[in-house]
């Protein structure tokens, strides 16, 4: 075996040898150890030091190896190369396997990403990575992607021939020569069994090949743009191929998506990818539907509906560039691209782009880092953009665009509010909401009625002694599900059968306080006897398919009466609702978040803008206990641009976020002493941080939750440089604590959550 030459990185290992280390002749004679440093998915802030085998070629960033890690084996990422490890070379465990034989599964980019979040997010990059790896990566053994279709041998003749009793073999291999291929599935519809298909394999007489899929359909052509929308494609056009930063802001119906659409054309003719995240697929397949009807074949959708296979073979056609457009959720944003050329976040206010466990990571602003990396425009919209957004708005950062006139000719909806005071309310309806729903039916039209709480009733409590149904693991009540005759927790999903009699004083008399969409449905039902009523919200929507028969129904336009949950308040056109009643807006005026009031602004013109869509006018009636609002006031009269000037103003004036940066540690044990005794040590373990407040720890609003206690300590500064050297040393010190038995902390930067 050749000796290699000493290289400065070795002289380290050198000087342990002249220092009378105990190494073997054979360590010499093969030259120095290669030394590489492991991302291991583990809670652990550290890089792991491994040996690497002689006998491979040399470790390449990015690429997949299975690890001894404690008495487990994991699959784990080589991060890097190294001269010298702080843990002395005989201590040290090596790699046992490379497990990508072809290029390394995480690309230069998603290596750069997931450094890069590591340190934004403070997260473990293990676990980043492991994120961003498609599930079927995460295992050692390469997923299978079955073979989906089958086609003769080419040669028949040189096989031996079938068996004369092997009938049903004969006639599938018939079948498929007639058809030159056949898919699984469709062996399986012609009733033959996986063993004949399985016989006719092992005898070679077929070989597999990729199923082809029928000619896509024609395009469907794009719809002419009005002058903001054409001004808003150009501006974008323009910014191809280029860094740049846009707010669109288009009041809903705008068409906003036809912008996206004809934007997209651009990039394709470039030969590039669009990236375009939505809060959520299964509540709007309209959007996928508009997509894929403009681009026939070219659009690829991730979302929670897929399984792990289909997943991975997204993922694939993605990296090696033959999906051009990728429409997915939240996780959309870590795929690895081949060229991207423009991403789009639709609905960019949304808080389900926030990850709100593990890594924090918002999509929204990973999108605007990744479009930085990739050098090309990303455009953020929303008919009610976050403060954050408009911030960097103001700042110069972002550039707006602006869509002002509802698209066609739907004009926007008029909006009033219903004092409710001392008015007779039946099952929290007033009877002006009742009359205008009536009228809209008569008029031939759908009413849209929206209370953002499932279930029949918030609270079932005792007339007699008083008693409250609460959960047995959280601070707080069981919500009554009539239909199913079930009590739930809407916080930790603990269930029981409804009570007939009060289990404290036996009494019956049992009373449900506050509506939910199941009794509003109902009382609208007993009220509308001859319409139908379709409440949408996640218990009519857990099967799959579910909210598409929903949405059918709705669209086949015939009058009706919609009743849900904000499932209902998203994304969706149905051209003939022309009244929405909002039932309860007042829960989110009164909140302790500084957050709340900017998202019931937001929530309540997403409901709004359901009204009025086609070419029918829209009313908005908003059923309060509190119509002097300040807030309810500006939004209707002001609409949200005034509305969010407000907030911002006092956002500014308290030094909140947008203006200064801020994050939470959070921590929860079964013990609440435990859980704020970690947190104060932490607390008081950071020095100079002068520059960073720190406030708490703060036991959460609703302390317990699933038998846990949680409470939080935040971090807030005026530069993030501040806040990231801060929240270093609190990794630190939490890290170098023992933690007791079932203790659990995490990191959120820029929370939007503080509990
Ligand atoms: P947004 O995404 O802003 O809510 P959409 O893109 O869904 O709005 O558009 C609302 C409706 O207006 C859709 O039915 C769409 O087909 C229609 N529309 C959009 N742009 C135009 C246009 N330029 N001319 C005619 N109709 C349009
Ligand atoms: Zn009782
Ligand atoms: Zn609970």
């Amino acid at each position: 075996m050749p000796s290699r030459f000493i290289k400065p990185s070795d002289v380290a290992t050198l000087f342990l040898y002249t220092a009378g280390f105990n190494f073997t002749l054979n360590f010499i004679a093969t030259g120095m150890n290669t030394l590489v440093s492991i991302a291991i998915p583990s809670p652990l802030r550290r890089h792991f030091d491994y040996l690497w085998p002689a006998e491979l070629t040399a470790p390449r960033p990015g690429e997949r190896v299975l690890v001894p890690f404690g008495n487990r084996r994991l699959v784990a990422t080589v991060l890097d190369s190294l001269a010298s490890s702080d843990v002395p070379t005989k201590q040290l465990k090596s790699v046992l396997e490379r497990l990508d034989q072809g290029e390394p599964a995480i690309s230069k980019d998603l290596l750069a990403l997931a450094r890069w979040a590591a340190s934004y997010y403070h997260h473990p990059i293990g676990e980043c990575l492991q994120q961003i790896l498609p599930v079927a990566l995460r295992k050692a053994t390469p997923p299978k992607i079955a073979t989906t279709a089958w086609q003769a041998h080419g040669n028949t003749d040189e096989l031996a021939p079938l068996p004369k009793q092997a009938h049903q073999q004969r006639a599938l291999l018939k079948a498929i020569q007639q058809n030159g291929q056949l898919s699984r599935r469709q062996i399986k519809d012609m009733g033959f069994s996986n063993s004949v298909l399985n016989a006719l394999i092992k005898g070679h007489y077929l070989s597999p090949c990729a199923e082809t899929t029928p000619a896509p359909p024609a395009p469907q052509p794009p719809l002419t743009p009005n002058p903001e929308q054409a001004a808003a494609v150009n501006t974008l056009t323009a910014a191809l191929g280029r860094f740049e930063r846009f707010l669109l802001e288009g009041v809903t119906g705008s068409g906003k998506t036809e912008v996206y659409l004809q934007a997209i054309h651009s990039v394709l003719q470039r030969g590039q990818q669009a990236l375009v995240l939505v809060p959520e697929i299964g509540l709007t397949p309209q959007t996928l539907a508009r997509f894929e009807q403009r681009y026939p074949g070219q659009v690829v959708a991730l979302h929670s509906g897929l399984n792990d296979n289909e997943r991975y073979r997204n993922w694939q056609a993605i990296k090696h560039g033959k999906a051009a457009i990728v429409l997915g959720t939240r996780s959309a944003v870590l795929c690895d691209f081949a060229e991207l050329g423009l991403i789009i976040v639709d609905e960019e206010h949304d808080a389900s782009y926030k990850q709100q466990d593990g890594w924090h990571y918002s999509a929204r602003d990973i999108a605007v880092k990744r479009a930085a990396d990739w050098s090309c425009p990303v455009l953020l919209a929303s008919a009610t953009p976050s403060l954050d957004s408009l911030y960097n708005v103001k700042q110069g950062r972002y550039q707006q665009l602006v869509l002002q006139q509802r698209a066609g000719d739907a004009k926007p909806p008029s909006q009033r509010l219903i004092d409710i005071r001392q008015q007779p309310l039946d099952e929290g309806l007033s009877p002006l909401l009742f009359k205008q729903i009536e009228d809209t039916l008569n008029a031939g039209n759908q009413a849209l009625v929206f209370l953002n709480r499932r279930g029949f009733a918030p609270l079932v409590q005792c007339h007699s002694c008083g008693w409250m149904a609460e959960c047995e693991s959280c601070d707080a009540r069981m919500t009554v599900h009539f239909n199913r005759r079930e009590l739930r927790c809407h916080h930790c999903d603990a269930r029981g059968a409804l009570p007939s009699h009060c289990p404290q004083c036996q009494n019956s008399s049992l009373t449900f306080q506050g509506p939910g969409t199941e009794r509003l449905e109902m009382a609208l039902k007993r009220r509308f006897a001859d319409t139908p009523v379709i409440r949408i919200d996640r218990d009519t929507t857990s099967n799959k398919g579910s909210m598409q028969t929903l949405v059918d129904r709705i669209h086949n336009g015939d009058p009706a009466v919609l009743v849900g949950t904000q499932m209902l308040a998203k994304g969706h056109h149905f051209p003939d609702v022309t009244l929405v009643a909002v039932v309860d807006i007042d829960g989110g005026l009164f909140s302790p978040d500084f957050r709340a009031g900017e998202r019931t602004g937001q929530l309540l013109l997403q409901v709004a803008g359901r009204a009025g869509r086609g070419d029918k006018p829209g009313t908005v009636l908003i059923q309060t206990h509190c119509p002097d609002h300040p807030v309810l006031q500006q939004l209707v009269h002001s609409g949200y641009a005034g509305f969010a000037n407000t907030l911002m103003a006092e956002r500014e004036l308290m030094g909140l976020p947008p203006c200064s940066f801020m994050a939470v540690m959070r921590c929860d044990a079964k013990q609440l002493s435990s859980a704020e005794q970690f947190l104060t040590t932490v607390s008081q373990g950071l020095q100079n941080h002068k520059q960073c407040d720190i406030i708490g720890p703060l036991p959460a609003p609703m302390a317990r939750r699933a038998g846990r206690f949680r409470c939080s300590l935040l971090f807030q500064a005026a530069k993030r440089s501040q806040l990231h050297t801060a929240l270093n040393q609190a990794c630190h010190v939490a890290e170098q604590q023992r933690r007791l038995g079932d203790l659990r902390w995490s990191i959120d930067v820029d929370p939007i959550e503080m509990f």
